[in-house]
């Protein structure tokens, strides 16, 4: 085994740096080159068809048959053009990733001809065969199948393999026959739908001209990168993505020397190269970086509509993976995958814009614009602060779960940070009498708002250590997990804001029936009421501190750390009723929804658990028994030349190795023992309760027990890839 350890590491400090094509000419020229574009639909399809098309788009509406086959059949002459033979619907089902069924464009007519075929009716609709995608229960009781439907929001994109062919990829939403939501796709767009038409009701209190509002992401995702060898030589890895064992390293991240240091080449090498593909697919990659811990990276993009940017951001990882290959690299997306060492988030940058262009979390100088701003600033933290478990629901998963609450990470209370600036001018608002509002324009000056844009501007005040922060002109929900789908915790932002502010524009409108007069007032006065209702979510210090779990206490905020703990929010009766009330989702979806979390979570707890037991039995402590056998008889030799007092040591470390393998061994088996209690409950719910807190509450305790042998055993015998060697071998 120690072997293959050693090879592993051979190899991977051997690997030299592969070469990668640069397409001729600028960005430009090839950006969104593998994109069924705008653009491109312009140039093929009649006038009438693309009027129908974007207009589709739009407004959300259904395409014509007839339309739709002839988009099909644009689509097909470009993409086999491009050398595309297949296509699929490109979904997203509850699992998490992405789902695709490929067919080929090639078919066989009636009359023995090969021919090139793609109808209207396979662009619009597939069926894949989807009885192994999670339902919650769904499927099994009503309709055995699902289908899949083009969403003409995210444009088509075509996909090459290793061999040169390429796939034609659909974004599609997916549905069961009885017209439930199975993916999380479909979810998040109805929650574009309610956001846009209860923030334009807001918006057109200040700006009449507004018709419509957007939600807008940005996606900064990090990621850790390890050689494929060492990779493949930690079964651990492989299978679960995060590291059970491993003792920490003299270096680790103390220094902080690898943030924003300069990227080693073959990393580099492997960015330029993905990145690549990522613009042709039109996906804005824009940033790259070193992040805290070693061997950890980030990508970000530019911001875009917000639907778009899940797909991106999907899309983006996905091609991440495959291309690594070539660069013999193994990209993890755990959010905890080494243990001592800064997990990996998805900090997902949120804001609204108009069609008229303003982005509404964006303060200005002028008086009027600046009251728009702080009247959704303050409706958002409102939302937040009001459906703040929901939030927290959305970003719980096994991986964040090592992540959120722990050490070094966010924490899992649920708190808004916004700025020194920020909080003393909400703070004005809330406290200082605003009699000058009746007298005009300088009015607003008196509250500091105007001062506001030019401070944000230059300001560096930041707070990593928030899980929901204001940065400016957008909230960076931060606490979201590296692997997660945006999807729906985006889906959930986007509804609680929805809601929220279509209660404001109900009491602004209540108001306005007494006194028609004095809109900013009015305006005013009800957001003084929100700040002091939802203030205590506001919190400016270290998020991180044991301090700040006590105070959050104080305040009354919720501190869920076990994630089957923190799902159980999708299911109260007020959230649930939130979701339907929003047309976002129904009470059987969530219910669905909320089963199939708590199946991925048990599953993900499970083959860890497995894990732990096969390694820590079958690796370490047959390794360990093996070195004892040699001191053993080194002790024994000693003792045999009278060299009583030499023998000694040796004979502490057999009892050493001993004691560890004894407490391994029992360990395991009482591990074994709860997953045993916990396959044999009732329900997920309660199967998913065991997990994380029996089965769970062993990792810790085997692994300090095997961690402790990594140091006592000859490192030419320890058969696992240490954490030095996959954390500085690049
Ligand atoms: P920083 O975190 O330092 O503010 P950036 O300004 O690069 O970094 O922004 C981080 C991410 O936020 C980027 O993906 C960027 O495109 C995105 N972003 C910027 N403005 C908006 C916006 N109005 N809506 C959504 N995302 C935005
Ligand atoms: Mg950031």
């Amino acid at each position: 085994m120690a072997q293959l350890r050693h090879k592993a590491v051979e190899i991977a400090q051997s690997r030299s740096i592969p070469k990668i094509e640069i397409p001729e000419g600028k960005v430009t020229d090839y950006y969104g080159a593998n994109i069924f574009s705008d653009d491109v639909m312009k140039a093929l399809l009649s006038p009438d068809a693309y009027r129908k098309v974007t207009s589709a788009i739009k407004s959300g509406e259904n395409i014509e048959g007839n339309v739709a086959d002839e988009v099909a059949s644009a689509m097909k002459s470009w993409a086999v053009s491009k050398g595309a033979t297949h296509y699929t619907h490109w979904f997203q089902p509850l699992t998490g990733g992405t789902a695709e069924k490929h067919d080929a464009f090639f078919d066989i007519s009636f009359d023995g001809q090969a021919i090139e075929k793609f109808k209207g009716s396979a662009l619009v609709q597939q069926e894949p065969d989807a009885s192994s995608f999670p339902s919650g229960g769904i499927r099994e009781t009503f309709e055995a199948r699902g289908y899949s439907a083009w969403d003409p929001t995210s444009p088509a994109f075509i996909m090459f393999n290793d061999a040169g062919t390429g796939t034609l990829c659909i974004p599609s939403v997916y549905i069961s026959y009885t017209g439930e939501l199975l993916d999380a796709k479909t979810p998040l767009l109805n929650s574009c739908t309610v956001l846009d038409k209860a923030a334009t009701s807001v918006a057109i209190i200040f700006d009449r001209h507004v018709e419509r509002v957007t939600a807008t992401l940005g996606v900064e995702q990090e990621y850790f990168l390890v050689d494929k060898s060492l990779y493949n030589a930690r079964p651990d890895l492989l299978m679960s993505g995060r590291s059970v064992f491993g003792h920490a390293p003299a270096k680790g991240q103390q220094l902080e020397d690898h943030y924003f240091g300069s990227i080693p080449p073959r990393v580099l090498n492997f960015m330029v190269d993905f990145e690549l593909e990522a613009l042709k697919l039109g996906i804005p990659v824009r940033t790259r970086h070193n992040e805290v811990a070693p061997a950890q990276f980030e990508v970000a993009p530019t911001f875009e509509e917000i639907n778009l940017a899940c797909d991106h951001n999907i899309l983006l990882m996905d091609l991440m993976k495959k291309v690594a290959k070539k660069h013999n690299f193994e990209v993890l997306f755990h959010e905890k995958p080494f243990a001592g060492i800064n997990g990996s988030g998805k900090h997902n940058n949120w804001s609204m814009s108009t069609d008229t262009g303003v982005n509404l979390l964006s303060p200005s100088t002028k008086p009027k614009e600046s009251l728009r701003f702080v009247t959704f600033l303050v409706n958002v933290i409102k939302a937040v602060h009001d459906n703040a478990d929901l939030l927290r629901a959305t970003i719980a998963s096994a991986g964040n779960e090592y992540r959120l609450g722990a050490n070094e990470a966010p924490p899992a209370i649920m708190s808004i940070f916004l700025g020194t600036q920020m909080t003393k001018a909400l703070e004005d608002l809330e406290n200082k009498e605003i009699v000058e509002i009746e007298k005009g324009e300088n009015a607003y000056i008196k509250l500091g708002l105007n001062r506001i844009p030019s401070i944000l501007l230059d300001n560096t005040d930041r707070n990593r250590t928030s899980p929901f922060a204001f940065t400016g002109n957008k909230f960076e929900f931060r606490a979201v997990g590296s692997s997660a789908n945006s999807a729906t915790p985006m889906m959930v932002l986007n509804t609680i804001v929805a809601r929220q502010l279509t209660k404001f524009r109900e009491e602004y409108d209540a108001e306005r029936e007494l006194d028609s007069t004095k809109k900013e007032g009015i305006v005013v006065k009800i957001l003084k009421r929100y700040i002091t209702e939802c203030k205590n979510i506001l919190f400016e210090g270290n998020g991180y501190s044991k301090e700040w779990e006590i105070e959050a206490e104080k305040r009354g905020l919720s501190n869920i750390k076990e994630a089957p703990e923190a799902l159980k929010a999708f299911i109260q009766p007020k959230f649930i009723e939130l979701f339907e009330e929003m047309k976002v989702l129904t009470k059987r979806e969530i219910l669905a929804r909320y089963e199939i979390e708590l199946h991925n979570y048990t599953k993900k707890i499970q083959i860890e658990s497995r894990v732990m037991a096969d390694l820590s039995q079958n690796h370490v402590v047959s390794t360990a028994v093996k070195y004892q056998t040699r001191l053993v008889q080194t002790a024994k030799a000693l003792k045999d030349m009278e060299l009583h007092t030499e023998a000694e040591p040796i004979i502490e470390i057999v009892k050493q190795i001993s004691g560890h393998v004894a407490k391994i061994s029992q360990l395991a088996h009482d591990m074994t023992e709860a997953r045993k209690k916990a396959n044999n409950c009732e329900t997920i719910e309660e199967t998913a309760k065991i997990y994380s807190t029996e089965v769970k509450d062993f990792f810790e305790i085997i692994r300090k027990e095997v961690d402790q042998l990594e140091l006592i055993i000859d490192d030419e015998d320890w058969p696992l890839v240490k954490y030095r060697e996959l954390l500085y071998i690049r």
